[in-house]
């Protein structure tokens, strides 16, 4: 743990009103968790609105605490950024999720159809800041489509504005790096930053995730419409694959389907689940 790491989880502990042992302890037994592979990957379904295919999964991380239960990141990742646990717990995950859908793609389709099942699918990974610094990352991402077998061009990479602020040429460089070995990369919460422009601009992103709260601001008023739809027209125009992000009614697909979104995550279609749960549903015909 390096001086700049204490000092971040001491600011943690201030900010929480937590004692700094707290941090420290969180810490030490979020590195205990990772080692007894506690920390697992739930999958959310990504699916093309005109179809209602599955086309894709985001991989989102879960810790099973012995004691505690299932842990959203939220209880986590806080301590995971401030003690740098999050470079191998994110190397865990990418990991893990590549090895499971290259598995879905080669599973063959259920009961004998004609249908690809889940041949093309794709899957999202979401890389913080901290991984994107490290300077192995693009040895990291390359390691991970080698031993699940993975194509490239199977995998997305989600980045957040946070993730990307104060960062310079040696992330734009690795970018371009990951970029030319056909890894597709997503800016994620797109339009809850301060510089969506300017990260549009810098990172030029194949993807971009309309925040969930776009979705839900749907149908509030005439001036939130046009925000959201404001954002899609600027991924589309652009030429971004646009993904609506947290679609939780028949009519806020409804709505951004007409708006021009043809992909789309949300409890609509499925919570994350487990690879198990949705395996099933995913390599049917
Ligand atoms: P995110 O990348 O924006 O992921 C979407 C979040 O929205 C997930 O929360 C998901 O469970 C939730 N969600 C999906 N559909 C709906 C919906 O219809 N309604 C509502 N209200 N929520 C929905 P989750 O799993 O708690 O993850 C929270 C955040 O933690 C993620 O936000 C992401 O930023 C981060 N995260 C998760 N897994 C990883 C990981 O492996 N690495 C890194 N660096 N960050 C991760
Ligand atoms: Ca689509
Ligand atoms: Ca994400
Ligand atoms: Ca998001």
């Amino acid at each position: 743990t390096s001086v700049a790491e204490l000092l971040e989880l001491r600011r943690l502990d201030a900010a929480a009103g937590l004692g700094s042992r707290h941090v420290l302890d969180e810490s030490h037994a979020l590195r205990a968790g990772i080692d007894a592979q506690e920390l697992v990957v739930h999958y959310q379904p990504v699916v093309d609105l005109p179809t209602g295919r599955w086309e894709g999964v985001e991989a989102l991380v879960r810790w099973e605490h012995p004691q505690r239960g299932l842990l959203a990141p939220a209880a986590f990742l806080p301590v995971a950024e401030a003690s740098g646990l999050i470079v191998p717990l994110g190397r865990q995950v990418l990991t893990l999720a590549c090895t499971q859908v290259a598995l879905w793609r080669d599973t063959p389709p259920t009961g004998g159809g004609a249908g690809g099942g889940a041949r093309d699918l794709h899957v999202a990974v979401n890389l913080s800041g901290r991984q994107l610094g490290e300077p192995d990352v693009v040895d990291v991402i390359t390691d991970a489509l080698l031993v699940s077998g993975l194509p490239a061009q199977a995998l997305t990479l989600e980045l957040t504005e946070t993730s990307l602020a104060g960062t310079g040429a040696q992330v734009d460089a690795a970018l371009a790096a990951i970029r030319a070995r056909g890894v597709r990369l997503a800016l994620d919460d797109f339009g809850t930053g301060y510089a969506s422009y300017a990260y549009l601009q810098r990172f030029q992103p194949d993807v971009v995730k309309i925040d969930r709260c776009f979705v839900a601001a749907l149908g509030r008023s005439e001036r939130d419409d046009l925000l959201t739809s404001s954002l899609i027209g600027l991924g589309l125009q652009l030429g971004c694959g646009v993904v609506a992000e947290g679609v939780e009614t028949p009519e806020q697909a409804r709505m951004l389907a007409d708006l021009g979104v043809t992909t789309a995550q949300g409890y609509l279609f499925s919570p994350p689940r487990t690879a198990q749960a949705l395996g099933a549903r995913l390599v049917a015909p």
